[in-house]
């Protein structure tokens, strides 16, 4: 089955687990925001089911839901524009989920980076939910029947998972109904690393809040961060391959080009032979003078709460529009009897 038979669509999500952070900033939410622009459905979600696959503070998920949202709309994403969207208020999410826990293959599941690296030593006493996740996350995107999902590299191991269960589901149905859905893994900043460990993504779990840039930090916690970031003693190179490596070194460069959106060879040319006591004023400079923006709208919109949940309530409404016509196909699909027209 070729993907063009769908109309294009694009679907992504972000944990609302607090910390939103400079690489969910650079790897999802600036790509969200330029798939807006394009002449596209685009529709976003906050994943709180997602989140909840490890305990979450019940009042801190609800504040983190509804900043996540002035997040996304700090940054550019426009819900009149994007349909903006809470998972949980869209309940054919999780009912298209449980249809594809009983397509994906207990073996798939058991392959995955994330699960592997999320549930640890200690696997036994991991959530079922952490387990299943990307069989949600493969319903989140296949239930818009979406075509594109811009992400952060660490995805795509769960994008190539929902592949594999739109194909299953499709041979074992003999139907052409879920498209084969693209990842979108584009720019220098694909893969944020943690300020602390260049070997160490980025993450909004990390217990240290000195390895991360969050989109709430002002300016001085900007700075000191990044000038208490693990680097190395040589001066930057001019070229990429000097890069080699150098992993926190590529890091801080990497984030530099995302932000000036510049390449990393523009960069180099710019800052080739500078030692980092130098260049990390320049990038301590930069990041504030992209993120104070986004973080003072962050903080005008939480004084709005009602407003933020009206957005979301019109979101559901807009997202079911979508959803209900395909989870009753799916369900016609695998030989549910219909209820009765309300
Ligand atoms: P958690 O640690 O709770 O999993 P997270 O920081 O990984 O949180 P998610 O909500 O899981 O954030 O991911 C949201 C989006 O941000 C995804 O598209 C993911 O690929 C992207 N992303 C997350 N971390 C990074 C990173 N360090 N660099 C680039 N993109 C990232
Ligand atoms: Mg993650």
């Amino acid at each position: 089955m070729s993907e063009t038979s769908f109309t294009p669509r694009v679907f992504s999500g972000i944990q609302p687990s607090g910390n939103l952070h400079l690489g969910n900033y650079l790897g999802a939410l600036k790509r969200f925001v330029d798939w807006q622009a394009k002449d596209v459905e685009t529709i976003y979600c906050m994943v709180d089911l997602h989140a909840i696959t490890v305990w979450q503070d019940p009042a801190d998920l609800k504040k983190s839901t509804r900043e996540l949202c002035a997040g996304f709309i700090a940054a550019g994403i426009d819900p009149e524009d994007s349909i903006l969207i809470n998972q949980s208020q869209v309940p054919e999410h999780a009912q298209l989920a449980w249809v594809f826990n009983c397509v994906a293959r207990m073996g798939w599941m058991q392959r995955m980076t994330q699960w592997k690296d999320k549930a640890g030593k200690n696997q036994q006493n991991a959530s079922l939910g952490l387990f299943a996740y990307p069989a949600l996350m493969a319903a989140d995107i296949l239930v818009y029947h979406a075509t594109h999902v811009p992400v952060g590299e660490d995805q795509k191991q769960h994008l190539e998972l929902t592949r594999d269960i739109a194909i299953k589901f499709n041979h074992d149905y003999g139907v052409n109904f879920f498209p084969e859905t693209e990842p979108v893994i584009e720019g220098a900043a694909t893969r944020v690393m943690s300020l602390r460990d260049g070997s160490k993504k980025m993450s909004k779990s990390d217990p240290s809040d000195a390895s991360r840039i969050n989109l709430t930090d002002d300016a001085d916690a900007i700075a000191k961060k990044i000038r208490k970031a693990k680097t190395d003693p040589e001066a930057l190179p001019s070229e990429v391959k000097g890069l080699e490596e150098r992993p926190e070194a590529r890091n801080l460069v990497n984030i530099y080009a995302a932000l000036n959106e510049q390449t990393v060879e523009q960069v180099l040319a710019d800052v080739g032979g500078r030692q980092f006591s130098e260049f990390k004023p320049m990038l301590a400079d930069l990041a504030v003078s992209k993120l104070a923006p986004i973080s003072t709208e962050m903080a005008r919109l939480m004084q709005q709460q009602d407003e933020i949940d009206k957005i979301l309530a019109r979101g559901a409404e807009r997202a079911r529009a979508i959803t209900a016509p395909i989870l009753r196909q799916t369900y016609d699909i695998i030989g549910m009897v219909p209820p009765p027209a309300i």
